[in-house]
């Protein structure tokens, strides 16, 4: 509804995301008629690495996959890769950022395996995608905005580690964003009054760079939004969609300005960063210690139904608000705009 051409979604099984309440086969079945209304495509996620006891209902599951109108899977696991070739399906096939890859060579292999797409690694920097994009001749997929791993994306052991959640497999308990105790030669260095330790980093924004990715010809830009609130994923989708069709319409005249930045910043619930984009990242892009960033707004209400006659709204109040606050209105078919909340008239609903 907000302007993305495909959304990737984790099924039930062979997800990466099995923490998140993923979709059923129906559930997906529904989201596919839904995007086909907005022209756009639904991705299913099937990119964990195959233990021997994930082998059994693979096929069978790609076929339902296909069958009930999937665009493409995204894969991890070569053998995955293979059988989806095999199978002559219609699902394209895209090697997902779980398997880093970094450079061209690994991208022709993918090509060569008949792979449709690649989904890069967050860790490809502009000067390599540069060099990639000159050499490869198969659809590319780079990320441009979400939470980073603090390790190489998908090679971390720190959740199973710590709390025997495989990240491999869905489990990721985000251990990198706890709070520790940090030692030197034995020693406590950071004293109970200190900041807490930790190892997060800032989000990816690559909000000042649109305008060369799409001169550099790259197929897809990839929003993570896993587990993220309604209100997040429209104002990053439209923000990034707005962007990308005003450079299109007149790349010439296009003034980069803090526009999209700052309606990024919204609903950002971290501080931003460029992640690898002009190299590998500092100290500055690291959340070292206490996170305090906070939106600049609060999604306070999402308008479910609204009656032309009674002018009444029905709304599901997701913060607190009162009369006097400025209300900004954010629908997908108008301009945004805000008003000041003179008074309102509240109905319950009868139970
Ligand atoms: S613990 Fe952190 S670095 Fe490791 S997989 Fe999870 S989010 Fe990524």
């Amino acid at each position: 509804m907000y302007g993305a051409d495909a959304v990737f979604v984790g099924g039930k099984e062979f997800s990466l995301r099995s923490q998140a309440s993923n979709f059923s086969l129906e559930d997906i079945q529904e989201g596919v008629r839904f995007a086909k209304q907005y022209g756009a495509h639904i991705h299913v996620t099937c990119n964990i690495i195959l233990h021997q006891d994930n082998l059994e209902g693979l096929k069978e599951y790609l076929k339902q996959l296909d069958e009930i109108g999937v665009t493409a899977i995204i894969v991890a696991d070569p053998y995955i890769m293979k059988i989806a070739k095999d199978m002559h399906l219609n699902l394209e096939v895209h090697v997902s950022t779980q398997l880093s890859t970094l450079n061209s060579r690994a991208i022709s292999f993918y090509q060569n395996m008949g792979m449709d797409r690649v989904v890069l690694g967050r860790e490809v920097t502009y000067e390599d995608l540069k060099m990639i994009m000159d050499k490869v001749d198969v659809d590319i997929e780079y990320f441009i905005h979400g939470a980073m791993c603090i390790h190489y994306s998908g090679r971390c052991m720190l959740s199973n580690y710590l709390s025997r959640r495989d990240a491999n497999r869905g489990g990721c308990s985000q251990s990198c964003r706890w709070y520790y105790d940090l030692y030197q030669d034995g020693i406590l260095i950071n004293q109970e009054n200190d900041m807490p330790f930790s190892m997060s980093s800032k989000d990816m924004a690559l909000v000042h760079h649109i305008g060369e990715l799409i001169e550099l010809g790259v197929d897809s830009f990839k929003i993570e939004g896993r587990m993220k609130s309604v209100h997040y994923i429209a104002t990053v989708v439209s923000t990034y969609r707005k962007l990308i069709d005003a450079y299109c319409e007149d790349p010439d005249y296009f003034m980069q300005n803090d526009y999209y930045e700052n309606e990024l910043l919204k609903a950002a619930n971290r501080a931003l960063c460029h992640g690898f984009f002009y190299d590998h990242p500092t100290e500055n892009e690291q959340l070292f210690n206490l996170r305090d960033e906070h939106p600049t707004q609060e999604f306070v209400m999402r308008i479910v139904d609204y009656d032309e006659e009674t002018h009444l709204a029905k709304i599901e109040q997701r913060n607190y608000f009162k009369i006097g606050d400025q209300i900004e209105v954010f629908l997908r078919i108008m301009k945004i705009f805000s008003l000041p909340l003179k008074n309102f008239i509240m109905k319950t609903r009868k139970r």
